[in-house]
């Protein structure tokens, strides 16, 4: 595919162009444009134009219509759109088909659901009758737009995460820069087209390609035109960015890195617990934000957890490889760490042969560890790889203080069929997000977040439009 930027409600691909690589087989899939200064510079003003215009002018029916129009957009160009994600990530069509693309779609119908409680929420904030000892006041709160905002996102769920934030964007009535990230840019490219036929009025949304550092995600977040960053990434790509917009005091919001744990207790439905921790080690090959790295086992059911998961690592078909040449090097670069740091391989832990085309692309074996101290860097470390750590533990207070001597705190799976002890521990959990006996089950209403080095501030429904607009109080003599 031909990725393009899309400024001001018109495509167009200048910058140098670079290539695009499928991981499944490192063959060349594409192109996209590397945007130069000057067209983050023409996104950037072509949002404050938006504002200026219909797009500020816009009413609540209007964008929540709009939001519907894209999301039917989507629905209707369904197939192409996972052709799209598979061929920029590599993940099986199975994922991309009810994953991804169904879940963008979801993200746009939730927000423009929201939008309709939203406006009574909003302006019922009065506070009438105390007045200081100066006579009668009605105080009330409105809320409004932040303006230009910059959304920047990686490329493990690339329109998921994008249209995540997108969509509460719009319907709390910003304009948007968004930058995917510089591997994943088909469907990015492919929603503008849609939301080009949606009608959204011209510069409310806009797209610009290329890298992070020294380049489009660098101008983009550093630029003086710039409201507000919504970030998806890496925990130092976060540092970088705040580092970056500090200068303009750019309010942000953070999903950041993890290093996951799951603590399994010795009376969970343990086929239940192994079958859940398998899906949330190996699902998309690792490369969720939300996928378990480590695993804390009560001793009774150690040896039969441990070989149980090793037997599902060995028996995992069909799965997507790592993202790029050079993110397989890091996850081998662990699996090699490990051994070093005295690990047990209980499965995995090398490079698969397909016999097929497979074999010259980034793919990695789904990798079952166990032997190490929580010093070693691979316990410490997020991988972003299929791969996790199992450790012994003996009490409730040892499963969670070493479930929480992480610098990172994104989300958590506690395994019990003990109801007390699930919510006795489920609160302790150093976490923004805790599952007890499921994992990913999600209800976009819900705060989504990370603690610690995992982010800062909540998406998910009321959460987003909180983050996405400025309340106002206005206060009335009366
Ligand atoms: P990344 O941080 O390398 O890149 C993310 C985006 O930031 C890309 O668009 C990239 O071009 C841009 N970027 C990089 N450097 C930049 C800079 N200096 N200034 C501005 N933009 C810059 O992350 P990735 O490798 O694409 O994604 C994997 C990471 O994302 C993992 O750490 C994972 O845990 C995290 N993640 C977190 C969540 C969450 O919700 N918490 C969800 C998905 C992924």
């Amino acid at each position: 595919m031909k990725a393009e930027h899309y400024v001001g409600g018109m495509f167009r691909s200048d910058g140098e162009e670079y290539p695009l690589v499928d991981p499944v087989d490192g063959s060349e899939s594409g192109t996209a444009p590397e945007a130069t200064r000057e067209v983050v510079d023409d996104a950037v003003r072509a949002g404050r134009a938006a504002l200026a215009g219909a797009w500020g002018a816009a009413t609540f029916e209007e964008r929540a219509a709009v939001l519907r129009r894209i999301a039917d957009g989507i629905e209707a160009r369904f197939e192409e759109f996972v052709d799209a994600e598979t061929g920029d990530t590599g993940k099986p069509r199975e994922l991309a088909s009810t994953v991804d693309i169904p879940r963008a779609i979801g993200n746009f119908r939730a927000y423009a659901d929201l939008l309709y409680g939203r406006p009574e929420r909003a302006y019922t904030t009065a506070v009438p009758g105390w007045s200081g000892g100066t006579g009668q006041a009605l105080n009330y709160t409105v809320r409004r737009p932040l303006g230009v905002v910059a959304i920047i996102s990686p490329w493990n769920l690339p329109l998921l995460l994008l249209t995540w934030k997108v969509a509460p964007a719009l319907a709390a009535g910003n304009a948007v820069v968004a930058k995917p990230s510089e591997e994943t840019p088909s469907t990015a490219t492919l929603l503008a087209s849609v939301i080009h036929e949606a009608e959204l009025p011209p510069g409310a949304f806009n797209l610009v390609h290329g890298h992070g550092a020294g380049a489009a995600g660098e101008f983009l977040t550093g630029h003086p035109g710039v409201d507000a960053i919504a970030f998806t990434g890496e925990s130092a790509t976060g540092a970088a960015i705040m580092r970056n917009a500090a200068d303009h005091v750019t309010p942000l919001s953070f999903e950041l890195g993890g290093k996951n744990p799951a603590i399994v207790f010795a009376d969970a439905d343990l086929e239940a617990a192994v079958a859940g921790t398998a899906r949330s080690t190996f699902t998309h090959s690792g490369q969720i934000c939300l996928c378990t790295e480590r695993v804390y086992v009560e001793r009774p059911v150690f040896d039969e957890f441990v070989a149980a998961l090793g037997e599902r690592a060995r028996a995992q078909a069909d799965y997507g490889p790592m993202i790029s040449a050079a993110h397989r090097d890091k996850v081998l670069s662990y699996y090699r760490l490990a051994r070093e740091e005295g690990a047990t391989v209980v499965a995995g832990g090398g490079v698969p042969a397909f016999g097929d085309r497979r074999d010259s692309g980034f793919h990695v074996e789904p990798t079952v560890l166990t032997g190490l101290p929580e010093t070693a860097r691979t316990v410490r470390e997020e991988i972003f790889g299929p791969v996790c750590h199992v450790a012994p533990f003996d009490t409730e207070e040892e499963a969670l203080s070493l479930a929480n001597a992480s610098p990172y705190g994104l989300a958590a799976t506690v395994w019990t069929r003990d109801l007390s002890r699930a919510h006795r521990v489920a609160p302790r959990v150093e976490t923004g997000i805790v599952w007890v006996n499921c994992w990913n089950l999600r209800d976009l209403r819900t705060p989504f977040g990370g603690v610690k080095a995992s982010g800062i501030g909540r998406e998910g429904g009321e959460y987003s439009l909180d983050f996405f607009s400025e309340p106002v109080n206005i206060c009335i003599q009366i």
